[in-house]
């Protein structure tokens, strides 16, 4: 039966992220779905300490477990794809470098300007930190059939293809929470875009117009108004054409909310 009381991205949290395979799952983001789902028990992770264990188990409210699990049965999907792949044939037609090596090489896509490297059983390598909101766009990315080259028109998230039953959502947990840290700390935009190289742009009706990379062909920008005559600041997020070939409409909404939530971090952690 199910752990009711734990959120499966609290056990994620929790787990030492080693992947070690100790609990007999190839991950420990398949360990945290895995006992979300009822078929795994904390305990089963010999690395979980005891306080967090009993911490998990008592104090914490449930509700994505079968959310998490579905994710993780889709990375596993997504995996099996990249197997499939020819690298060196697709490398350049979506943005992307093949690098040749022993094991049958890998193909390496920029996101924010950092290099994340595939490899033939879809496992991501990068020397930055690597989080399941990225891994996850990366593959579906790779593994798309389908691909189209930025095409310079820009479009509302409600005009990508399911874009208006999640427009609230996108609205309320991209948009206003990426306003907001603009609007608490002066220079934030300016100073994402120095550390994931983004592109201001002119020719738009707004005080910044910033461009981020989050894949090589999928380009999304940031168009910020400061407050101005007792108005308060507004900010919109647009794609290019583009990204409505180039992830799943799933798929462009997880990867804005990451990405707002890392920049949310960022800005609570440091001073940027
Ligand atoms: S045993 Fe624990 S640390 Fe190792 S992969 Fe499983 S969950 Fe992760």
């Amino acid at each position: 039966m199910p752990i009711k009381s734990v959120t499966p991205l609290e056990i994620y949290k929790s787990l030492e992220k080693t992947n070690c395979g100790r609990c007999q799952l190839p991950s420990c983001l398949a360990f945290a779905a895995a006992v979300s789902a009822g078929q795994k028990k904390l305990s089963d992770c010999p690395l979980l300490d005891k306080q967090s264990t009993e911490h998990l188990a008592t104090s914490l409210q449930s509700g994505s477990g079968q959310e998490l699990y579905q994710f993780v049965q889709d990375l596993s999907k997504l995996e099996q794809k990249i197997l499939n792949l020819n690298f060196a044939e697709i490398a350049p037609r979506i943005g992307g470098i093949f690098r040749e090596d022993a094991i049958g090489g890998r193909l390496v896509l920029k996101s924010l300007g950092k290099e994340f490297a595939i490899d033939r059983q879809g496992q991501v390598h990068s020397e930055c930190h690597l989080i399941p909101w990225v891994k996850a766009p990366l593959l579906a990315y790779a593994a798309n059939p389908q691909h189209q080259a930025i095409t310079g028109r820009w479009l509302n998230f409600r005009d990508l293809p399911g874009g208006m039953e999640r427009q609230n959502l996108f609205t309320s947990r991209c948009e206003r929470l990426l306003k907001s840290l603009a609007d608490q700390q002066q220079g934030l935009l300016n100073d994402l875009a120095d550390l994931f190289l983004g592109e201001p742009i002119s020719g738009f009706d707004a005080d910044l117009a910033l461009v981020l990379y989050p894949l090589p062909h999928f380009p999304l920008l940031i168009c910020w108004h400061a407050p101005e005559d007792g108005l308060e600041s507004s900010l919109t997020i647009l794609f290019d054409a583009c990204c409505a070939i180039n992830l799943p409409p799933q798929m462009t909404f997880s990867l804005s909310i990451g990405l707002v939530q890392m920049f949310d971090h960022i800005a609570k952690q440091h001073t940027v």
